[in-house]
């Protein structure tokens, strides 16, 4: 009887001790690891952007701009070859869904970090500042954000310019769109007085278009960082992207990107 009440504890602890080992196991397991995840794949999926010159777009059907160029850098570094990568297409109102449902491993897609934003996603360290600004017709009498007042402003759906904008002027009207195609044909249409985003992106419509322009005033301080899950499997993945960062500045490659796609 006393052998059989022996043999019991021991089995239940031998159980608890396997079960421990198991999920300390699990935790530490580089199986989980999104880093081997990719390499056993062998390709990195990343979202970025098709309609934001001169960051991500399409051009003879490949994606291109400084965005995908640092995903390029990325997949050099992780699997050894910079054409290793999928692009899929995010927009500021469904890149972090996309992220967090896992149809992405990393967002690179002019996405500003903000507070709210990393309450629901981890960031890498900033690798390029911009700044919120208008695009108004030529001929508009719009001279600030404050012109605006009554009129409809265009912005992009999720965007830190919609909650921006709706923050210092309630009394906008504003009207948001999911591409950037789609607010500047309205604008273009007379559908909305301006167009209200980061300068980096609405200069390219100035540079293409002489009956557009940028308003002089910038409103913000947008710090464009890599968009990466909060998971554990993640860790080692943002550690290795924020040192790809460090290199790029260190080795030059940031400055030679910024002058590749005339951010300077
Ligand atoms: N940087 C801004 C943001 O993160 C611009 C939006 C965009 O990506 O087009 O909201």
């Amino acid at each position: 009887m006393k052998d059989k009440f022996w043999l019991i504890i021991i089995s239940i602890a031998l159980v608890i001790v396997y079960v421990v080992d198991y999920k300390l196991d699990k935790a530490n397991s580089t199986e989980e690891d999104l880093i081997k995840t990719i390499k056993n794949r062998g390709y990195i999926v990343v979202g970025v952007k098709t309609d934001t010159r001169p960051f991500g777009y399409i051009e003879n059907g490949k994606n291109v701009g400084f965005d995908v160029d640092i995903a390029r850098y990325i997949a050099k570094d992780i699997l050894h070859d910079p054409t290793k990568v999928k692009f899929v297409q995010v927009t500021p109102s469904n890149r972090l869904y996309l992220l967090n449902v896992e149809k992405v491993d990393i967002v690179i897609a002019t996405m500003t970090i903000t507070p709210e934003r990393r309450s629901i996603i981890a960031f890498s360290k900033p690798y390029f500042v911009a700044g919120q600004a208008v695009l108004v017709p030529v001929g508009s009498k719009v001279k600030t954000l404050g012109d605006l007042d009554d009129k409809n402003v265009g912005v992009l759906y999720g965007s830190t310019a919609e909650k921006n904008i709706r923050m210092i002027l309630p009394s906008v009207n504003v009207l948001g769109y999911k591409t950037y195609h789609d607010a500047y044909s309205a604008l273009k249409a007379g559908r909305i007085a301006a167009i209200t985003s980061d300068d980096t992106i609405l200069r390219s419509y100035a540079l293409t278009d002489s009956s557009v322009k940028l308003l002089p005033k910038r409103y913000t301080r947008e710090l464009y960082a890599i968009g990466v899950r909060k998971d554990v499997e993640s860790r080692s993945l943002l550690k290795i992207i924020n040192i790809n960062i460090s290199n790029m500045v260190n080795d030059g490659t940031l400055t030679s990107l910024k002058r590749k796609w005339k951010l300077n």
